[in-house]
Parts: structure tokens; C-alpha cells; sequence
């Protein structure tokens, strides 16, 4: 149905642009559709808690979730069509194909989440494929999730548009992300460490500071100041490569995951010596 309609599109001359989301939506989201809607004019989001990109130790049962209220969010942004397969009709019978990456998920949040960019390459190909849009938005707070993306329609020449969108951020500077939920009111405070340990970073370079390591010390300090939170990783690297920089004399990408109770929660930012 998805892709007839997508046809129907096409034979119109429309431009259709494609906002994959696991619903749960909030002000990023919304953002990722305002962006959208500059850059084509038939506007599809996709509503699919995709189990491929979650490990067995994850969340995926209990990942929050509140169609109605998503349905109407997006009616209000005037959206024209909402995808939200199931699991079923995803991954049918007996499915067997994923596309994998060589390079990219061995950094960052692939560390610990080893199939998780093979779940979301995939699905996101699957979604291309039967949305069929010119143009697609993700947000910049997964990063990396920004750049397995565009490296996979290089690759694979999807010939699809990707946009990367500014992270949306509540009024204390926390991203906002469907898992924010998870946290309890204590909690809540410690997840600010995240964003104060990029603006420390930020902060340490205008001051001169050159070298990661120090950056990584004095964040990994900050954050462990902060109750409950246990640090997945810190990084300082490419923005293309993803690869670990030792002396920052260029723009690199900052990125982290901690955990903090039952939240595992990422956080980014471009630095600019
Ligand atoms: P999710 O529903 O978490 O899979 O996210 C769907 C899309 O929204 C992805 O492209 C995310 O990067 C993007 N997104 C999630 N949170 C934010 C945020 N705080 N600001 C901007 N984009 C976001």
C-alpha cells in the first residue's frame, strides 16, 4: 500500500521525504518534519520499534510508546502519510538479507551494541525501498546512526537526499530522546552531565587545550560527579571516520553514551578548535 501510494506520488511530480522514527515522538522529532517539509512536498514518517537494532539485553519490550498521540502530533505538522508496519510484515518469512557495514559500527555505540547498526541499516534500506522518498531527514543526535546512513545510500546508490538535522534540546540543555522517560527525577539531574561535559570540552579548547585525552579526563571526571551514571564511552574522533583523534587541529566530533539506571543515554557535538 505504502508503495503504490509512493508510485502515485512519484507520477505526480511530488518530492517525498522520509522521517524513520520509533514514535514515542517528541520536540526532535517534530523538528526532523519541520526540516522535512523545506525540502519536499509530500511528507511520509515511519512509526517501527525495529527489533533487529536491539540487542537481547535491551529495551525493546519496554520501549515507550503512544500511537494515538503520535498520530496526532503529526497530523498537526501536517504530515500526509504515517507508515507503521509491523514486525511481520518488516521481516515475513524466513528473512535472510541485512546489510552490514565494514568499518563505521566499530566505534562509538557499536562497541556495545553489536548488531545494532546491521538492525538499523537494514531496516532503514527496507524503508527506502518501499517509501521509495527523494529526500530523507535524521537527527544529529545519532550520529552515527547519521553517518552508517549516508555511507550506506553512497555505497549502495540509493540516490536519496539525507539531511542531518540539529539536536533538539530541553530548556536545561538535556537532549531529548524517548528514552529520557526511563529516568526518575534523580536521575534526570545526572543526565545534564552529558551536555555540560561537550560545553566543558568546548570551553577547555577555547582555552587552548589540544590534546583529546585531557578533554576525555575532565569530562570523565564531570560525569562521574554525578550520581548513577556509568560511562559507556567517551570519544573524540572524525566526523567521517569515526576514527579517535589524539590532537584536535581541526573540527572532530565529540560523542558519549552513558548509562544511568535504566537509560542509556547519547549525546554529541562538533568541536572546533
Ligand atoms: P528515534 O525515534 O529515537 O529512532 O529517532 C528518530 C529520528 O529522530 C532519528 O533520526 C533521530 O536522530 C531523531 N532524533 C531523536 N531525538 C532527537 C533530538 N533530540 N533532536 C533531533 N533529532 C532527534
Amino acid at each position: 500500500m505504502m508503495r503504490a501510494r509512493s508510485d502515485r506520488m512519484r507520477r505526480q511530480y511530488k518530492t517525498i521525504v522520509l522521517i524513520p522514527t520509533m514514535g514515542f515522538l517528541h520536540e526532535g522529532h517534530l523538528s526532523l518534519i519541520k526540516e522535512g517539509h523545506k525540502h519536499g512536498d509530500d511528507m511520509a514518517v515511519s512509526i517501527f520499534v525495529n527489533p533487529t537494532q536491539f540487542g537481547p539485553e535491551e529495551d525493546l519490550e519496554s520501549y515507550p510508546k503512544n500511537l494515538e498521540r503520535d498520530l496526532e502530533l503529526l497530523q498537526e505538522e501536517g504530515v500526509d502519510a504515517v507508515f507503521t508496519p509491523d514486525a511481520k510484515e518488516i521481516y515475513g518469512n524466513k528473512f535472510q538479507t541485512y546489510v552490514t557495514l565494514e568499518k563505521l559500527p566499530n566505534y562509538l555505540c557499536g562497541l556495545s551494541r553489536p548488531i545494532h547498526f546491521r538492525g538499523v541499516a537494514t531496516v532503514v534500506a527496507k524503508l527506502f525501498n518501499t517509501v521509495k522518498p527523494h529526500v530523507a531527514v535524521f537527527g544529529r543526535k545519532d550520529y552515527q546512526q547519521l553517518v552508517v546512513i549516508r555511507q550506506m545510500v553512497r555505497d549502495l546508490d540509493f540516490g536519496i537526499e539525507i539531511i542531518g538535522a540539529p539536536t533538539v534540546r530541553e530548556p536545561d540543555c538535556l537532549a531529548m530522546s524517548s528514552r529520557n522517560k526511563y529516568l526518575t527525577s534523580e536521575q534526570r539531574i545526572s543526565a545534564l552531565s552529558l551536555y555540560k561535559s561537550l560545553q566543558k570540552a568546548k570551553e577547555l579548547i577555547k582555552s587552548g587545550v589540544q590534546d583529546a585525552a585531557t578533554i576525555i579526563d575532565w569530562a570523565t571526571e564531570l560525569i562521574q560527579s554525578y550520581p548513577e551514571t556509568d560511562i559507556d564511552y567517551i570519544a573524540i574522533c572524525d566526523t567521517e571516520t569515526l576514527v579517535d583523534i589524539q590532537i584536535i587541529d581541526r573540527p572532530v566530533q565529540m560523542a558519549l553514551a552513558v548509562r544511568i539506571g535504566k537509560a542509556r543515554l547519547i549525546d554529541n557535538m562538533l568541536l572546533n578548535p
